[in-house]
């Protein structure tokens, strides 16, 4: 199992520094680290690729994915700038890795201005109640998804 390494956190730092400096996005960073080598880097690229889900964290998983040629990141550790939000705390949690280091917490970051603790409040509440309400409508067929999916035996499960 790879320990820690503060070298490869600095290096998340500089990726969210120079996105600032660069005007290249928001200010955060994420590395993917397998064996102690960085298989992928990424910054926030929300602006830039219009693209709200574009964080550094999410961005460096599909990177990393793509170079790993896997659906998962078992063996890795991702190291980031700051703490994930909710978003990328459920990526993290759908690409496994055994680790998730990070540095500047979700305080720092609503001093800042990205504030997700407003969304973290979201989750405990019922759907209809929520600020962008999520309302259940099911419908005839709604369910038979789940019932192929169970009995297909050539599925792959992740
Ligand atoms: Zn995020």
């Amino acid at each position: 199992m790879a320990a820690y390494n503060k070298e490869f956190m600095k290096e998340a730092i500089r990726i969210a520094l120079d996105n600032v400096k660069n005007g290249t996005g928001g200010p955060f960073g994420a590395i993917v680290v397998r064996d102690g080598k960085i298989i992928a880097t990424s910054g926030n690229t929300v602006v830039p690729d219009n693209d709200p889900t574009a964080h550094a964290e999410v961005n460096a998983i599909r990177k990393a994915c793509k170079q790993l040629d896997s659906f998962q990141l078992k063996g890795c550790d991702i190291y980031s700038s700051c703490e994930p939000c909710p978003m990328c705390l459920g990526a993290i949690y759908w690409a496994r890795p055994d680790h998730l280091y990070y540095a500047s917490t979700k305080e720092d970051a609503a001093d800042g201005g990205f504030d997700d603790s407003f969304i973290y409040k979201e989750i405990a509440l019922d759907g209809p109640d929520r600020f962008i309400p999520f309302i259940n409508k099911r419908e005839e067929g709604s369910g038979e998804e789940f019932r192929l999916w169970k009995e297909n035996e050539n599925k792959t499960v992740y």
